[in-house]
């Protein structure tokens, strides 16, 4: 029988899901949720997920707008906000 207590259940997974990610997870949590990951379709879809969360705010970092066409950019979703909300 197996200890019930060791394996990693997926909402402790979510926890560490961030630091794996980012590769700063101690080695022995890794390879517990690796190990759970190997098994467990659900989380590898949220992997999966949050690694393309996390790729695509490193490109916007990356990514330098103008200051000017950053402020037109804010001045115009603010102005379209403004026109929505408008009854
Ligand atoms: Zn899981």
């Amino acid at each position: 029988m197996g200890e019930e207590s060791s394996e990693l259940q997926c909402r402790e997974c979510v926890d560490l899901l961030a630091d794996y990610v980012d590769g700063t997870l101690p080695r022995a949590q890794a390879e517990l949720l690796d190990w759970h990951l190997d098994g467990c379709a659900p989380c590898v879809a949220f992997v999966n997920t949050y690694k393309g969360t996390v790729d695509a705010a490193r490109r916007l970092r990356e990514t330098k707008i103008p200051p000017e066409l950053h402020r037109k950019l804010v001045t115009f979703l603010q102005r379209s906000a403004h026109t929505e909300s408008r009854p």
